[in-house]
């Protein structure tokens, strides 16, 4: 069970040893968990942040009535009416090929929409107005656009000799917080005393480098977070309560409050590392969201991370064998998280914007420019948490916060393995140009061969698409 498990789990931000858990815990005579709840795995409290697959559906009994008004951790309750926008957008074709090639994660399950021969009705889970419909459009048009904030590449002005990235915003969004922070985001690795690499502080490193880059381009670039701090006011001390809850929720009645000497999944299963998750993982994804959304409104995010194999106890760390590259788009959505009736709302509101009709390319053209830079192999994800899409083998969808909340393409970068033994060696030299010696030969630096790789791939794809 470890092996698949532990390496999946970490691919996407990483190793995170505490995420590394798949097990139910046994009921422990200090917490008794009633006979007629199941709990929840720990990884299972907050879905749709790591890549524990819900258990595959073995003849399972007749459901009871489905609640949909559940939100995902500190979710905000949609407006289902601005769906309404989208009547009369998108062909039932074009729905179908949408769901098809990205948006479902092919479980059998029965969704909580029902389609028609001509409109899909969504259970929204709001008792007062329980079904939304969108009619499908009898031929193929664009919604409005005065319905987004973001353009598509064909729909910048024309160049006429300027810059190639002229006009195009572009957000960053350097992954993770870093510096304090990441012994907390578990994100801080350290193969001997005096010396460690912080994913948080890494790619805030690639970030200001690569604006740099895209400035000269011509294009407009605003960082999502430019220091080692959160973006979110609130602190784990201020979701003690909502952690507690969630546990209370997910089958553990009286969860341990501080997890001091614990390890493990007895870890996981207390209050203070939930708070601190609700904290680094979801409060800080909803802060970055709302500056994203409302204030930057960009044409595209570009999230950055490194990742990282399980390295095990983050005192003894074990390096990995490999490094390895993935790009992912959202999509893939598992029949759990959409019984939350925000995350039903965001995904039905890509789908109807079409923003993966410019994130795949996009994402296409980047990992293209990134396997050039970098010579990284395809990573391949083995659980059903994550899907191939498109033709590029390095290019997967996955319902990722950060993915599925920012109100525009948002392509999300996993280039390297941070405790692979030479790229660890290279990340720790920083950002440099040229070649210096590393581990017995002379090597590029991690991080620019990262920006080189992006700007490569943004600067194709806008100058294959947007008007002359
Ligand atoms: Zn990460």
């Amino acid at each position: 069970m470890r092996g698949n498990s532990l390496v999946v789990m970490l691919t996407c931000c990483v190793a995170a040893p505490g995420m590394a858990q798949t097990i139910v815990p046994a009921p422990t005579p200090t917490s008794p968990v009633p006979a007629a709840v199941t709990p929840l795995t720990p990884s299972q409290i907050i879905p749709g942040t790591n890549a524990v697959p819900p258990a595959p559906p073995i003849a399972p009994p007749p459901a009871p009535p489905a609640r949909l008004d559940k939100l995902s951790p500190l979710g905000i309750k949609p407006d289902w009416l601005r769906l309404q926008s989208f009547h009369q957008t998108m062909t039932r074709v074009e729905f179908e090929a949408a769901m098809r090639d990205f948006y479902s994660d092919g479980s059998p399950m029965t969704p909580p929409w029902k389609m028609e021969p001509d409109g899909v009705v969504i259970q929204t889970g709001d008792p007062i107005k329980p079904e939304v419909r969108i009619a499908f459009s009898s031929r193929a048009e664009s919604p409005l656009p005065s319905m987004r904030t973001w353009r598509r590449a064909s729909e910048m002005p024309p160049l006429k000799g300027r810059p190639p990235l002229s006009d195009v915003h572009i957000a960053i969004d350097p992954g993770h917080i870093g510096g304090g922070y990441a012994q907390i985001e578990e994100r801080y690795l350290s193969f001997a005393p005096g010396e460690a690499i912080q994913e948080g502080t890494l790619t805030l490193t690639t970030a200001q480098v690569l604006a740099e880059r895209l400035k000269a381009l011509g294009a407009y670039v605003s960082l999502v977070r430019d220091r080692l701090d959160p973006v979110t006011e609130l602190r784990p001390s201020d979701l003690i309560t909502p952690a507690r809850q969630l546990l209370i929720e997910s089958g553990f009645p009286q969860p341990q409050e501080n997890y001091n000497g614990l390890t493990g999944d007895a870890k996981l299963l207390t209050v203070q590392w939930q708070s601190e998750k609700l904290f680094y993982r979801v409060s800080e994804i909803h802060a970055r969201a709302k500056k994203v959304n409302t204030s930057i409104k960009p044409d595209v995010v570009l999230c950055l991370h490194y990742n990282a194999e399980a390295w095990g106890d983050a005192t003894a760390p074990q390096f990995s064998p490999m490094s390895h590259m993935h790009v992912i788009v959202n999509g893939c959505y598992a029949p759990i998280e959409l019984a939350q009736q925000d995350v039903r709302f965001e995904m039905f509101n890509r789908l109807f914007s079409r923003m993966h009709e410019e994130e795949l390319p996009l994402a296409e053209a980047i990992a293209s420019g990134m396997r050039s830079a970098t010579e990284l192999p395809a990573y391949v994800y083995t659980t059903n948490n994550a899907r191939h899409v498109g033709t590029n083998a390095y290019i997967y969808a996955r319902n990722l916060l950060a993915n599925r909340i920012y109100e525009c393409p948002v392509v999300y970068l996993e280039p390297f393995v941070m405790n692979h033994e030479e790229t660890y060696r290279r990340l720790l030299l920083g950002h440099y140009l040229g070649r210096t010696l590393v581990a017995g030969r002379l090597q590029t630096s991690a991080i620019e061969d990262y920006v080189r790789g992006v700007v490569k791939g943004v600067l194709a794809y806008y100058q294959k698409r947007r008007p002359l």
